[in-house]
């Protein structure tokens, strides 16, 4: 049965004709093995067509919108493709049930409101069902009448890993992170490049660990020599992508070259070059160039991007971090992922005399800050090791490099911050315990004035 497949397989790919419609996509995406199902005014493209595609293949076709990202852009755009910690997680068939359920039962408490609008004195109802839906139950009729209904959308707060995209009023495009959401914000900027001829992309790294890295291989970006690629993080982070792919050196060591990716810099022709952000005061610039750096930043200074200034600070976690404040027409959004303030017994212990300068530091660069965005992996009990995460067992988080969600709220609100979005959620953290610390979350906002909330994906901010 698996050769006939095969050998259908290999018959179809030898007439392999590409569909292309002008003007929306140079590339070739659809093979002639799907080409008869196709209507003649289709196209599938990368990238955030994924929407049309889903219309097509579901028949609904009505009421559709492409999001925000249509609209001028007024300062900065933040999108939050990955806010997922250590993996990326995906709800289970149960939790998917219960959602189910939840919306189902709200659609039909919608629809039974909508009814008892045209109920007569006897309790009939007093026009025909085609008038209450405005037309006969096909398909986009349905459509038409459950959108007209205002649904809320379920909220989801799992998916990929660690990115961060932001677009700027003067067309920079930023990324925070290559989690496994880069993946997908990748081909949100694919597509916006589609008719771009001078194309940069600038990657700000936080830290090498494998949640802020894994989606940089599978990214669309990567692949197409007329994109420039400029990467700018400590040490560690670049280092964790040349020794794999070799992009910045153009050299992997034999025993490295193929054991995490079977990716290197030949098979990605994108230009790349790497900037290290380090502390020039305290450590200078080798004198001898290092064929892994194109060129130094002082931690201390600001990038300047355009109108945009952006100010790293060095957080406190295992591996070195970067945090970063983003400026932008006075408008101001704090990006730290993997931070711990830690909780120490002993006030003299260096590692918690780091952690606590650490924090002190970003206190001072997000006072009346715009939109936070900030690691709240645990709750307090659970970083004591006194309750465990979608496990009875309670472990100590103490040294594990995040912060609490308290803590995270205390100190929003000690800075004034306008808008905070608690992310890196941990992956063992159950549907439900998210949900209700997000309900949680909403009433301390309503008491506070500030808006607290857990970070999910796929959110897109305007400030
Ligand atoms: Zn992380
Ligand atoms: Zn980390």
């Amino acid at each position: 049965m698996l050769l006939i497949i095969c050998g259908f397989l290999s018959h179809a790919k030898k007439d392999v004709l590409y569909y292309h419609k002008a003007g929306i996509s140079s590339q070739p995406v659809v093979s002639a093995l799907f080409l008869p199902e196709m209507p003649s005014n289709f196209q599938m493209r990368p990238g955030t067509s994924t929407i049309f595609n889903l219309a097509y293949f579901t028949g609904i076709t009505t009421n559709i919108t492409l999001g925000s990202h249509m609209t001028d852009i007024k300062n900065l755009r933040i999108h939050f493709y990955g806010v997922q910690g250590s993996g990326s997680i995906f709800p289970s068939r149960a939790e998917r049930q219960v959602t189910q359920l939840h919306s189902d039962l709200q659609l039909l408490q919608r629809v039974f409101d909508d009814l008892g609008e045209h109920v007569d004195a006897d309790g009939k109802l007093s026009v025909s069902l085609e008038d209450v839906i405005g037309g006969s139950p096909d398909r986009d009729t349905l459509t038409r009448y459950r959108n007209s209904l205002d649904l809320e959308e379920q909220r989801s707060y799992g998916g990929w890993t660690t990115c961060c995209r932001i677009e700027t009023s003067d067309g920079y495009d930023i990324v925070i992170d290559c989690g496994s959401g880069f993946r997908v914000c990748a081909g949100d900027i694919v597509d916006k490049w589609t008719d771009t001829e001078d194309r940069h992309l600038y990657i700000l790294g936080t830290h090498a660990h494998y949640d802020h890295t894994e989606g940089f291989d599978q990214a669309a970006v990567c692949f197409d020599p007329k994109n420039n690629i400029h990467i700018l993080a400590n040490r560690t982070y670049l280092r964790s992508l040349d020794q794999n792919l070799g992009i910045f050196s153009h050299y992997i060591d034999m025993n490295l070259k193929g054991v995490q990716t079977p990716l290197t810099y030949e098979l990605m022709p994108a230009r790349f070059d790497s900037c290290e952000i380090r502390d020039l005061q305290k450590d200078p610039a080798p004198a001898d160039p290092d064929p892994m750096i194109g060129r130094y930043h002082d931690v201390n200074e600001p990038i300047e991007l355009g109108q945009t200034s952006i100010q790293p600070i060095e957080v406190f976690h295992p591996n070195p971090c970067l945090a970063y404040r983003i400026e932008h027409n006075g408008k101001v959004f704090i990006f730290c992922t993997d931070h711990e303030l830690r909780w120490g017994d002993d006030p003299d212990d260096p590692l918690q005399i780091a952690s606590e300068e650490a924090e002190q530091r970003l206190i001072q660069q997000s006072m009346n800050a715009d939109l936070m965005y900030r690691d709240g992996q645990f709750l307090r009990i659970e970083y004591d090791g006194q309750q465990g995460i979608g496990t009875p067992i309670g472990v100590s988080r103490k040294g594990w490099g995040h912060s609490c969600i308290e803590d995270v709220m205390e100190m929003a609100i000690q800075c004034n911050v306008a808008h905070t979005m608690i992310g890196h959620h941990d992956p063992n953290r159950t549907w439900s315990e998210r949900s209700w610390i997000d309900e949680i979350l909403v009433r301390k906002s309503q008491q506070t004035g500030l808006k607290l909330e857990l970070a999910r994906a796929e959110t897109v901010i305007d400030l």
